[in-house]
């Protein structure tokens, strides 16, 4: 069962991949960005990390909306809003229970997932965090280190894509051969689950 705690797990452990990334983040979204993106998530994860730390919220949903909440009021640009509503809409799902399997965790990702589908309105193939995002969902219930491995394949499958939404999209058909720094740093977010749940790594 996971509870309150794996999810700060969660986020502390994708906080300090963001920070050791961070330059390769903002590598990805110079040519076909605006070369901010891994600034935005460090300042928006670390807001987080201090938000948790003081706060300790009780439940799984709790962690996730306050985390949610941060990510929007920090985080200028595209990737705050989706990443917000991405972790505030997979914890209302979860509701106000103490503890979820890592099924009901699955099933409210995907809610999650569904909403920032919902508000960037960019589907899968579009060269977006979706293209990471939608295969993670898809392999979760194979276990968090599936889930991993289908998110980094999912963000490596963005380079020959020409890019339909976001900055990149205004490049058309130069936004091709340049992997998505979005689909990139959800992968970060997805591979963080395993570290979070420690060596298992299963969900379970
Ligand atoms: P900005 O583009 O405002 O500078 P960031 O650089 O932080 O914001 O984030 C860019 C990333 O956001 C892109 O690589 C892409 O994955 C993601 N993104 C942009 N627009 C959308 C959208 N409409 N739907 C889903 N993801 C998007
Ligand atoms: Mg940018």
């Amino acid at each position: 069962m996971l509870d309150a705690d794996f999810f700060r797990r969660w986020m502390t452990a994708t906080a300090a991949s963001v920070d050791r990334e961070a330059d390769r983040l903002t590598a990805l979204d110079s040519p076909i960005g605006d070369a901010d993106h891994g600034s935005n998530l460090r300042r928006g994860f670390t807001a987080v990390t201090v938000a948790l730390e003081k706060e300790t919220p009780a439940t799984p949903g709790a962690v996730l909306v306050l985390a949610g909440s941060r990510l929007i009021s920090t985080v200028g640009g595209a990737a705050g809003p989706l990443y917000g509503t991405l972790l505030r809409r997979t914890g209302k799902a979860l509701g106000d229970t103490a503890e979820v399997d890592a099924a009901g965790f699955a099933e409210a990702l995907r809610v999650g997932v569904a909403a920032v589908m919902q508000l960037g309105g960019a589907a899968p193939g579009d060269k977006t965090m979706i293209d990471a995002l939608v295969p993670a969902v898809d392999a979760l219930p194979d276990g968090f280190r599936a889930a991993r491995a289908a998110a980094e394949q999912g963000a490596e499958a963005t380079t020959p894509l020409q890019a339909r939404k976001g900055r990149a999209s205004y490049l058309g058909e130069r936004s091709i051969g340049h992997q998505d720094p979005g689909a990139t740093s959800a992968a970060l977010l997805i591979a963080a689950l395993a570290e979070a749940d420690g060596e298992r790594g299963t969900g379970e």
